[in-house]
């Protein structure tokens, strides 16, 4: 059987991105540009992030049976990510409807689509694919059952496993238990820790780890990432750079994190990795469109 670097169990989504002058308020119509059409959804970011570094990668998605569906495959297939997980129909292809106005505010509406058929059964029936990564990434875009079962088949098999919390939502304390590293940013951070997470990207880790992972990430933006696990905490600062379009960098970030751990990396040295690709990403627009090659990040950054 085929090893794999990285498994990355999450969402594909059709993001159609309408530039208007003015975002519509209820009941209104205006007009806007022509609709661009890019690939996304966080699963297939950072599928993409990770192949387009050389990581072997293969992304276990579904996606609907019709034209954004293909659109998907195909940019997947094209960015280097092994399709051979993609499973099609249930649902349409997921869908994320954005407006974007001159100074760059967005409105954004979501319809999962077949993100959210994406099922225990299908986990189940990727087996094959689980056993064969040594680094099983995911985040939420998809159900909590289906997140659940995929870690402690990960688990099962002896994989690490990298999660980030995105969007957040409660966590089974199992799922929280596998985790090495969670992977969180202040917002993620505070949703899972309530009123009390304290001031400090420091505070954040040390009292996330005594939720039960075995270690825990958190980003930090422009300043970069702090990795913490029981032994203690260091913060590692991320390149400067002139940032012009943030949108996918976290998933970017953490592709490339899994990646590292998946060939043998520790914690701090794939964290040192991937805040330079985290940075190489907010040099350039769009999500996929920015994430860079393992040339680009050794020459620039
Ligand atoms: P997003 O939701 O925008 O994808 P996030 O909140 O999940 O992002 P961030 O902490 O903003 O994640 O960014 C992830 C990583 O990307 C950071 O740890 C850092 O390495 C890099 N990064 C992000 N913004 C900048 C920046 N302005 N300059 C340099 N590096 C950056």
């Amino acid at each position: 059987m085929h090893g794999y670097d990285l498994l990355v169990v999450g969402s594909a989504n059709a993001d159609l991105v309408i530039r208007v002058d003015r975002r519509p308020a209820a009941g209104e119509t205006v007009l806007g540009s022509d609709v661009a059409t890019h690939p996304g959804g966080k699963g297939a970011n950072q599928a993409v992030a990770a192949a387009r570094l050389g990581a072997d990668t293969v992304l276990l998605a579904r996606v609907g049976d019709d034209a954004h569906g293909r659109l998907l495959a195909d940019s997947l297939g094209a960015a280097g990510v092994d399709t051979t997980g993609i499973l099609a129909g249930g649902a349409p292809t997921g869908v994320a409807l954005i407006t974007v106005d001159p100074s760059g505010d967005n409105s954004i509406v979501v319809s999962p689509g077949a993100n959210a058929r994406l099922s225990v059964e299908d986990v189940r029936g990727a087996g094959e694919l689980l056993a064969a990564a040594r680094v099983v990434s995911l985040q939420l875009e998809i159900p909590i059952d289906t997140v659940t079962a995929a870690v402690g088949a990960a688990t099962a098999a002896g994989s690490r496993v990298v999660l980030n919390p995105s969007p957040p939502a409660p966590l089974p304390a199992e799922v929280l238990a596998a985790c090495d590293p969670l992977v969180v940013n202040e917002h993620e951070a505070r949703f899972l820790l309530g009123a009390d997470a304290g001031d400090t990207p420091e505070d954040w880790a040390s009292a996330l780890l005594v939720q039960g992972p075995r270690s825990v990430v958190v980003t930090m933006g422009a300043a970069g990432a702090l990795v913490a696990d029981p032994s203690g905490a260091l913060r590692i600062p991320s390149p400067s750079v002139e940032a012009v379009d943030t949108t996918g960098a976290g998933d970017a970030f953490t592709g490339a994190l899994a990646w590292r751990l998946g060939t043998g990396d520790d914690l701090e040295t794939a964290v040192r990795f991937a805040v330079r690709v985290g940075a190489a990403a907010v040099t350039k627009a769009g999500a996929q469109a920015s994430f860079p090659t393992l040339e680009e990040v050794t020459a620039a950054i």
